[in-house]
């Protein structure tokens, strides 16, 4: 039996009406912070969604596990529509789905221990007893790379990678099968970084989980997605596997952004960053292709026809009128070389993957 997609999001929209005035609030616009988004995420699968900051990134995160409503649009989880759910039947599905923050500092209680931190999800969904809920704990724990004794203390006591170990292990700790991790490792230091994504990808082997991981930082999401989906303005602009965008993008958002990654070049002194300006106001998105007023390829009928997705072979799918005649996308432009080793702890991971697949299936 072959198992469908675990998320499939179609056309998922969230509208924020604008209000002015302090006596009589009258709505003065809309931000379309999320604007007919749709992706589909398989089981064991990473999905990253990368972009600019406010592009809609952590908006669609919060509509996918219906911590925020949809204006308009479909979640599926599992083949099941979850975009009216309420109820017992809502409770039951947030242990499938569960979050990881970007501040681990800010989304753990200061005045709890990390036993009761980690305790807390259980209770609330009614897992086991007393005994066996701290056996759970100490086992949380331990899948984080944490001891025993971490229990008793409090989350200031801990180092900013062992308080995100910490929010990991919460997360888990209702045993879900879809985890959002929200900028996970942005807040921390960059020696930090690659263990907690390491840590993360081994539990993805380990547990079978699926990701939809956000991600402003594309050296991050390189190391870590399967796929990336490239957001601008509560749009997709182009998705793909990994691997294709990263070395031929399609969109010329993709192409910048890929340009903006620093690399270790001791003879660049200007730290890179995208050209054209700041992103304009969701409030206001310009007509046509919504990136005209950034993109070095506009043409008049890019300021009045808005392009839609279109697939160009392997589930690799762009939002440009040019994507055929663009000049070829040059590896100098942004992206790294990938070095033998990171090559082959990749096949590695694929291989290991590819077996937990197969387990599950
Ligand atoms: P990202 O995660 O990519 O930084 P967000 O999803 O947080 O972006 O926000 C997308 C856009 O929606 C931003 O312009 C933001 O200001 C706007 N937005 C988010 N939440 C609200 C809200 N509650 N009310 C009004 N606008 C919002």
């Amino acid at each position: 039996m072959s198992l469908g997609p675990l998320l499939e999001v179609e056309g998922l929209a969230k509208h924020y009406p604008v209000r002015r005035g302090l006596i009589i609030p009258r709505a003065v616009g809309t931000v379309k912070a999320v604007d007919g988004v749709s992706f589909s995420l398989a089981r064991g699968e990473t999905l990253a969604l990368v972009g600019e900051s406010g592009c809609g990134k952590s908006t669609t995160a919060r509509l996918v596990l219906r911590l925020i409503e949809a204006s308009a649009g479909i979640v599926r989880f599992e083949g099941t529509d979850i975009s009216d759910m309420s109820g017992a039947p809502l409770r039951k599905l947030r242990r499938r789905m569960q979050i990881v923050f970007q501040d681990p500092f800010a989304s753990l209680n200061p005045r709890m221990t990390v036993g009761d931190i980690l305790e807390e999800p259980l209770i609330v969904h009614n897992i086991g007893d007393a005994m066996a809920r701290r056996a759970r704990v100490n086992q949380l724990l331990h899948l984080v790379g944490l001891a025993q004794y971490h229990a008793t203390r409090y989350p200031h006591e801990f180092s900013g990678g062992q308080r995100q170990r910490i929010g990991i292990a919460r997360a888990l700790a209702v045993e879900p099968s879809l985890v959002v991790c929200d900028e996970p490792v942005s807040a921390l230091d960059v020696s930090i970084q690659a263990q907690v994504v390491n840590l993360l990808k081994d539990l993805q082997v380990r547990l079978g989980l699926s990701y939809l991981f956000i991600a402003h930082d594309l050296a991050v999401v390189k190391h870590m997605a399967d796929r990336v989906a490239v957001m601008y303005l509560g749009r997709i602009v182009e998705i793909g596997p990994k691997a294709a965008l990263f070395a031929a993008p399609l969109h010329p958002y993709t192409r910048t952004l890929l340009a903006a990654i620093p690399r270790p070049d001791p003879h660049r002194r200007v730290a890179r960053t995208i050209p054209g300006g700041d992103m304009p106001s969701p409030m206001n998105p310009p007509p046509g292709c919504h990136f005209n007023t950034r993109c070095p390829f506009a043409t008049e009928k890019c300021r009045t026809d808005d392009p839609s997705l279109r697939e160009f072979g392997g589930g690799h799918q762009a939002a440009c009128h040019y994507v055929e005649t663009l000049p070829p996308y040059s590896a100098a432009e942004g992206v790294h070389a990938q070095t033998p080793a990171a090559a082959k702890r990749l096949a590695l991971y694929a291989e290991r993957r590819a077996r937990v697949t197969e387990t599950a299936g």
